[in-house]
């Protein structure tokens, strides 16, 4: 072959299915490899380093969703597709989880794969930023390796940063609000994700130290740039701070003092969180909303009890779990869902936002079905609070959807 586009590796027990995805892809001018047993796989990963992978889901020595997560903890930055027999409703747990193993999942290539589907997953162009992906505090063995002085040092260190995420409004496509997320810049092990901190400082008692840190960015970050006066600053709040009764004293301080209008700041809990101890979110939520500060509601639709959540607690906003949308294109239970849950918060007077909106299909069912804003990677990655102001710039002059 004179000029390969690519390498792809291919796992499937069945022998044949694996000749021919190899045949296709080298008719569309890749280099490809199929192999029968997760063994082969992970030393022909090594030492081939493919650009893409196929994965079929179930294999008989080990599954599928294993060999995600030794993908994950290896911090492989192929491009994966995963391929099975199975159902869509199966692949697309599986994808979503691929994904929160920091994999770059491009999507799922059922069987009988095609070949247009194969070159569209072929010709695709990785994940613009691989960086943050597979820089993670895990061993080989997948071991966390943070200690509780790791993290100390770096509440010290003044080491954590925001990156912001637009929300847009679905029926006017402008922009409302961003949502401040927390990186770890950790001066060795580079950018570290917030699930690999996040969990473990709520268990060692720092979460506090990490709040008010974010915090304090977030405000800073809003006066300081004058684009994004008047929209509202999304920041998530743990569990644990809902224990932490001068919370909002504090914040309502803080607001006063860097004069950001309290009506601007939305606090996302999770409905895990808000469900472990109702009486305390009810206390932290009534306090926060007789202030002013709105609340959202995070990861909505996974946990057991949300509709009785929903009509106990003061919320203003419910922000509806991304696997719904990561799944609606194929999914008609996810299409459902996200209609009864935009309708049922109409009625209750909350806004709905809809997060991990990777596509456009996606954004247009949201528009059609009402919703009333999105946010997720079709519409903008999360991004540095400097390229924030670029990147409004940027955006106003085009047409409102023509997003990508
Ligand atoms: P979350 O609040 O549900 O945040 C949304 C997550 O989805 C973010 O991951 C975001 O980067 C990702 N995301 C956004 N759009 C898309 C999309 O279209 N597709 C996909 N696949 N993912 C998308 P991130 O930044 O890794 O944050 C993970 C979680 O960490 C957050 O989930 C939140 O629970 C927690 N977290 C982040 N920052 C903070 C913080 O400052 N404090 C606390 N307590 N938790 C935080
Ligand atoms: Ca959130
Ligand atoms: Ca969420």
């Amino acid at each position: 072959m004179n000029q390969s586009r690519g390498r792809v590796l291919i796992l499937d027990d069945e022998p044949s299915i694996g000749r021919m995805i190899s045949l296709m892809a080298q008719e569309l001018q890749l280099e490809a490899m199929s192999v029968t047993n997760p063994g082969m796989f992970f030393t022909a990963l090594t030492a081939w380093v493919p650009t893409h992978v196929i994965l079929d889901l179930i294999m008989p020595e080990m599954d599928g969703v294993e060999v995600l997560q030794q993908l994950g903890y290896k911090g492989c930055t192929a491009r994966i597709a995963i391929s099975s027999g199975v159902g869509n409703r199966v692949l697309g747990a599986a994808q979503l989880s691929a994904a929160e193993h920091g994999l770059d999942v491009a999507g799922l290539l059922p069987k009988p794969i095609k070949m247009r589907e194969l070159q569209e997953f072929l010709y695709s162009s990785p994940d613009p930023n691989p960086a943050e992906r597979h820089k993670k505090p895990f061993n080989e063995q997948g071991e966390m390796t943070i200690t509780r002085a790791d993290i100390q040092g770096a509440i010290r260190e003044k080491q954590f940063r925001l990156i912001y995420q637009p929300k847009i409004n679905c029926a006017s496509g402008r922009i409302t609000g961003f949502e401040a997320l927390v990186r770890w810049d950790h001066p060795t092990k580079g950018l570290i994700m917030p699930d690999r901190f996040i969990a473990l400082s709520e268990r060692l008692g720092l979460i506090g130290l990490i709040t008010d840190q974010v915090v304090d960015q977030a405000l800073n970050w809003y006066i300081s740039t004058p684009e994004v006066e008047g929209q509202s600053i999304s920041i998530n709040i743990s569990a644990k701070t809902l224990e932490d009764q001068d919370f909002s004293y504090w914040l309502d301080v803080m607001c006063n003092r860097a004069a950001v209008p309290k009506e601007l700041i939305i606090l996302e809990i999770t409905e895990t969180a808000a469900l472990d101890d109702q009486l305390l979110a009810l206390d932290m939520f009534t306090r926060l909303r007789m202030k002013g500060f709105h609340v959202s509601i995070d990861d909505f639709g996974i946990g057991t009890s949300s509709l009785r959540l929903l009509a106990r607690l003061p919320f203003s906003e419910i922000k509806v779990d991304k696997s719904f949308a990561m799944t609606v294109v194929k999914s008609s239970e996810s299409k459902i869902i996200l209609q009864s849950t935009v309708d049922l918060s109409h009625h209750l007077g909350l806004s709905v936002v809809v997060e991990g909106v990777e596509d456009r299909e996606t954004l247009d069912f949201l528009q059609e079905i009402g919703c009333d804003m999105a946010q997720g990677y079709h519409i903008a990655r999360p991004m540095s609070g400097e390229s924030i102001a670029n990147w409004i710039l940027e955006r106003q002059p085009r047409a409102i959807f023509n997003l990508s």
